[in-house]
């Protein structure tokens, strides 16, 4: 008997459980894994959940009428005036927040009313009505708004408008004079990435947005 076990040792069956462990180990691993992705997909969607719903089109949330100038917006503006003044450039800003009726009259003007055309847009479809767009027009030494794009009063041989327009940019304006189409040169705005159809469904940027570097 003794004799019997000291043969080489019998080829070993195989060994169910132990291949039943990794295969439960495995499972354990993917329940984990999908647990993991569902957790991530779940914090990018929450991360993502305002956008998400600023781009589908039927939501709306209840908004009350924005009557004043975005406060930042209303910041940036006073630095613009002292950062021209420094150059000797004197700015008058000739409209800011306007009313979705104001927007509506300014419509009016050069189609059943008289004076040119200035917005191709109704209540509602200006940033203006948002309070997130300023105008902006240059002041002649005698205090008279002047609307030219070539006038050079500091004699620094540059157009003070375009000076403005720079300085604006800087401080993280973008302007009417650089759009495709329609060109509205005394016109300065601050979107925050929000679209005209997004703040019509009352969607608006947080009072102390934070600026992304473009
Ligand atoms: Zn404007």
């Amino acid at each position: 008997m003794a004799h019997m076990q000291q043969g080489p040792p019998p080829p070993l069956p195989p060994h169910w459980p132990q291949q039943r462990i990794p295969s439960r180990r495995k499972r354990l691993r993917n329940w984990i894994l999908l647990l993991f992705l569902l957790m991530l997909v779940a914090s990018i969607f929450k991360s993502w959940n305002d956008r998400v719903e600023r781009s589908i089109p039927f939501i709306t949330k209840e908004a009350p009428p924005i009557t004043a100038l975005h406060p930042y917006v209303s910041l940036k503006k006073d630095e613009l005036i002292a950062e021209a003044a420094k150059l000797g450039i004197h700015i008058l800003i000739t409209d800011d927040h306007r009313s979705h009726e104001e927007q509506d009259a300014l419509y009016e003007q050069g189609r059943t009313t008289k004076g040119p055309i200035v917005t191709h847009v109704k209540g509602g479809g200006s940033y203006h009505n948002y309070g997130l767009a300023i105008d902006f027009a240059l002041l002649t030494p005698k205090g008279k708004a002047i609307w030219d794009l070539e006038y050079d009063g500091n004699r620094n041989e540059k157009s003070d408008w375009m000076e403005v327009v720079d300085i604006a940019k800087g401080l993280g304006f973008s302007w009417g004079g650089d759009w495709e189409g329609f060109k509205d040169y005394p016109h300065l705005q601050m979107d925050f990435g929000f679209t005209i159809s997004e703040l019509r469904r009352g969607f608006r940027p947080p009072d102390n947005p934070a600026i992304e570097a473009e």
